[in-house]
């Protein structure tokens, strides 16, 4: 089912001298993990955040479950879509982990019992319930990323936006809030739509959509823009490491199936090979 419609959609902000994005049409269905890539200053950003109706079209449409996304559903799409950023310090505004979480219930005419069951569990989802109270700057970068992750989910959203969430965390914690997400939203049916330069989360898309100079250039399956390295170089995306393994097998004069293959699947084809 399609969660998110977008048609036709163009934006410009009011000192911008093109358009920022210029006819988007995209479709994202409910329960899918969609990445966004594409080079700095490409549109990413203001995609989603025009997708949560912090920025209004200039022209064109966006649906979100059937709802049009303009100044009179605005309350019930910021219920629906939850949004972790890349820095985890410009998120912080609480004095120990639960008020951090608490924030966003404030204003909900949430009682102070649910709250509490709420905070308790977004902590536990995210496996941070023994920092509960403790003070947001003793934790690493990927705590604080957990916290944040927390905060959202307490808000219990269907669609959760990660606008390169990972990009600053150490690869471990990076790959550590990676399986989480995907734990989660296995378990919670979320959508994801991730905003990413890196291929690890870029490879987790059950679709990725390519932005370039403001327009979609292309939108497919991992295999269909991960086996497209013209285009991944252009935008400033490596070669996944399955590919540059292919490559450097077809070198060696491997004969290997012509078609995408990730990390894994490349692994099973191989390890067929030899037996
Ligand atoms: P990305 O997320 O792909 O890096 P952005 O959506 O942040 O790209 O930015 C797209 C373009 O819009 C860039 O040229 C950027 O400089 C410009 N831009 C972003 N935010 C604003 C703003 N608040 N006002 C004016 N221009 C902006």
């Amino acid at each position: 089912m399609t969660q998110i419609k977008i048609r036709n959609l163009t934006f410009k902000y009011p000192d911008s001298k093109s358009l920022v994005l210029d006819n988007i049409n995209l479709d994202i269905k409910a329960s899918s993990w969609t990445a966004i890539i594409g080079h700095n200053g490409s549109g990413k950003s203001t995609l989603a955040r025009l997708i949560d109706g912090l920025l209004m079209p200039t022209s064109g449409l966006i649906e979100v479950d059937g709802m049009k996304v303009d100044e009179n559903t605005l309350g019930i799409i910021h219920q629906q879509i939850g949004f972790v950023f890349q820095n985890p310090e410009n998120q912080f505004v609480g004095a120990t982990v639960a008020d951090d979480v608490a924030f966003g219930l404030e204003n909900r005419q949430i009682s102070r019992l649910e709250m509490e069951d709420r905070i308790n569990s977004a902590l536990a989802m995210v496996g941070m319930t023994k920092y509960k109270n403790v003070e947001p700057i003793n934790l690493s970068g990927g705590q604080k990323q957990r916290v944040a992750l927390a905060g959202v989910l307490a808000l219990m959203p269907k669609i959760i936006i990660l606008d390169e969430a990972t990009s600053m965390l150490d690869p471990r914690a990076r790959q550590e809030i990676l399986t989480l997400l995907k734990k989660l939203k296995k378990e919670y049916n979320l959508s994801i739509i991730s905003i990413t330069h890196d291929l690890n989360e870029i490879e987790l898309a059950d679709k990725i959509v390519v932005i370039n100079d403001a327009k979609i250039a292309k939108q497919g399956s991992p295999a269909e823009i991960l086996g497209d390295k013209e285009l991944l170089l252009k935008i400033g995306v490596g070669i996944p490491a399955s590919q540059q393994l292919q490559s450097l097998l077809v070198e060696r004069g491997v004969t290997i199936p012509q078609k995408y293959l990730s990390l894994e699947e490349l692994k099973n084809w191989l390890s067929q090979q030899l037996q």
